[in-house]
């Protein structure tokens, strides 16, 4: 092996490492497909669930840097279960851009008073839904320095509006 190919292994396996994890609840197999195929396009670490029950399942294990929900899932909506998830302090911090099908109005308020930080609708357009999972993706600090202001504050669009 050349040192060329052992930092290409290096600088792959690093890409893995850093990549950003996202885990999408959704229930609709279409929809599904859409937006995972979309998300590992851009490199994150994708988990699927289809209900909230088993996103909360996968929550005991693991804390994604975001969470794409959608509002109208089989038995728990995507709004409980969000409010469910702000009330633990263990998945509090983890940002969650709501999905929903229909856009109507006052459904972006009722998003973000359960907790959501950000809020797109189907039919998902590309650009918009990935700007959107940009710009929330990194809204939680990993490692906040002593000297910085307190984590989340000012962070979490949905509080306080
Ligand atoms: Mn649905």
């Amino acid at each position: 092996m050349t040192i060329a190919f052992l930092a290409y292994l290096a600088a792959w396996r690093e890409s893995f490492v850093d990549a950003k994890k996202i885990l999408l609840v959704e229930d609709n197999p279409v929809n599904r497909r859409l937006a995972v195929f979309l998300l590992r396009s851009q490199g994150y670490q994708v988990r699927e669930a289809t209900t909230a029950s088993e996103a909360f399942e996968i929550l005991q294990t693991d804390h994604p840097d975001l969470i794409v929900m959608d509002i109208q899932l089989p038995g728990m909506d995507g709004l409980e279960a969000t409010k469910k998830l702000k009330e633990q302090p263990a998945m509090a911090d983890i940002p969650v851009v709501a999905v929903t099908s229909y856009a109507m109005k006052g459904d972006r308020e009722k998003a973000l008073a359960a907790g959501c930080a950000g809020y797109v609708t189907k039919p998902i357009n590309k650009n918009i839904f990935l700007q959107e999972i940009a710009v929330h993706v990194g809204a939680r600090a990993t490692a906040p320095s002593p000297l910085s202001s307190p984590p989340f504050s000012g962070e979490r669009k949905g509080e306080g509006e």
